[in-house]
Order: C-alpha cells, then sequence, then structure tokens
C-alpha cells in the first residue's frame, strides 16, 4: 500500500466562459462537501481567462480544491505574444500545471522538448507539473505503447534532479481513449502506470519512483473510476469531459 496521496484532477479544456467556470466550481464545492473526500486531492483546471475568477471563489469559501493550469509558457516575461509565464501563474496560486497534452501534441505543435522546457519552467516556479503521456491507437496496435509514452517520460524529465521527480505527476492518457468513451481496462492502465514507475527507478532512483503519482487519464468518468483508480500504480484521474458536471466529477473523487 503506498502511501502516495491520489489527485483527481478536472481537465476544463476550452469549456466555460469565466462567470460559468464560478457556478460549476461552487457546484463542486457543495458536491464535495456532501461526499467521502478523505484523502483524495482535487484540482481544477480552467481556461487562463476564468483562473482568476475560480482563485477569488476558492478562497474566499476556503474550498478544499487546488487551483491548476492547461498549459504555460516557459520563460518568465518577454515577447511572447498570447503566451503566459509560470509567474503570473504561480502568482494566482496556481498549484498544479499541465504539460504536454496530447490535443496540444497533435494539433498545436507542442514537442518534446516544450514539454521538457515547460515542466522544467513550472518547477522553477514553485508549482507542480502534470506531465501528459500516451499512446495513440496505432502505437497501440504496432505495440509499442510502453517505449512511446517511456520515450515522451524521459524526454519531459530530462535535466529534472531526482528529488524534484518524486515530486512530479505524471497522467497516462492513451490518446485513442480520450473524450471517446473508450478506456484502457484497469490491467491495462495499471500495466502502463507501472512500466512508466519502473522507468523512473531505473532513471532517477527508487524514492523518486515511489515518490511520483502516476494518473489515467481518458474518458473517466463516474461510473468507472472506481476499477480504473483501484489498481496499485494509479494515483487518480485526469478527467475532461466528466469534470464539467460537478456532480460526476464529485463521484469520480469519491471513487478514488
Ligand atoms: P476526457 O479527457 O476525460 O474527456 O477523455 C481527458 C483529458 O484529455 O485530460
Amino acid at each position: 500500500m503506498s502511501d502516495r496521496r491520489p489527485l483527481v484532477s478536472g481537465n476544463w479544456k476550452m469549456h466555460l466562459t469565466h462567470l460559468e467556470a464560478i457556478q460549476v466550481v461552487q457546484k463542486l464545492s457543495y458536491a464535495l462537501d456532501r461526499g467521502p473526500q478523505g484523502e483524495v486531492e482535487v484540482s481544477v483546471h480552467p481556461a487562463f481567462t476564468a483562473l482568476r475568477s475560480v482563485q477569488t471563489v476558492l478562497d474566499a469559501d476556503e474550498i478544499p480544491v487546488a487551483l491548476g493550469a492547461q498549459d504555460v509558457h516557459w520563460e518568465d516575461k518577454g515577447a511572447w505574444t498570447g503566451e503566459v509565464s509560470p509567474t503570473m501563474l504561480a502568482k494566482l496560486n496556481v498549484r498544479y500545471v499541465i504539460v504536454g497534452h496530447s490535443e496540444r501534441r497533435q494539433h498545436l505543435g507542442e514537442t518534446d522538448e516544450w514539454v521538457n522546457r515547460k515542466l522544467r519552467a513550472t518547477l522553477r516556479a514553485g508549482m507542480t507539473p502534470i506531465c501528459c503521456v500516451g499512446e495513440t491507437a496505432a502505437q497501440r496496435d504496432a505495440g509499442e505503447t510502453r517505449d512511446h509514452v517511456v520515450g515522451q517520460l524521459h524526454a519531459a524529465l530530462e535535466g529534472v534532479d531526482a528529488a524534484a521527480v518524486a515530486g512530479v505527476v505524471v497522467a497516462y492518457e492513451p490518446v485513442w481513449a480520450i473524450g471517446t468513451g473508450r478506456t484502457a481496462t484497469p490491467e491495462d492502465a495499471q500495466a502502463v502506470c507501472a512500466a512508466l514507475r519502473a522507468a523512473v527507478g531505473e532513471r532517477w532512483g527508487a524514492d523518486a519512483a515511489a515518490g511520483v503519482r502516476i494518473q489515467y487519464g481518458g474518458s473517466v468518468n463516474e461510473a468507472n473510476a472506481a476499477d480504473l483508480l483501484g489498481q496499485a500504480d494509479v494515483d487518480g484521474a485526469l478527467v475532461g469531459g466528466a469534470s464539467l458536471d460537478p456532480v460526476a466529477f464529485a463521484a469520480v473523487v469519491a471513487a478514488a
């Protein structure tokens, strides 16, 4: 039995205006209150435009939910039109930053090198990266899942020392499972998460492997969460669609 604290994160993607986000987080607070949250940590990841509003609600009502972002730039400031810096996020009390989501890798040109820079910049600013890795359906069919996700992991964590790796969150998200209603079986999710943990152990040592938290993501909902999160090496979930519904998201938290 590990003493890793499970983390259930809601990735709201490009949904919810700041006004809608306020309503969702208030409803989420109510839904969590009535369920057994226990030792599970919860984060929500609004769009940049809603971060300040959600932060204000979380602080004012002392809601036990951490603020998260969906992306970050690697420089602290500068001529980067449209980008948001680690310092800006840290000042808003952002604790978790998603880096390397497959939607950004696939559609927005995010490279392994960028993911690595963003991950290290997140750590430098005192926040915790949630580093996404995952294989496509073709890679899965070709039997390349393990090599691909371990390769992404190595690239993302390049240059990070063992103590910092122990505090990082990795999200294993099969690309074919995201937003499709198809999930990995609990056994497959466990096998890949265990392989990722073993890879951390080989390069960064046993303490880093024992500390790193590994989430599963991809069509997690209130019906499948308990089986997926019951696996020994699955330390929580990164939830997209179901996190927009406060009641469903609270049920995922309760299952963790
Ligand atoms: P989904 O998204 O739960 O809607 O599949 C997960 C994610 O992309 O993080």
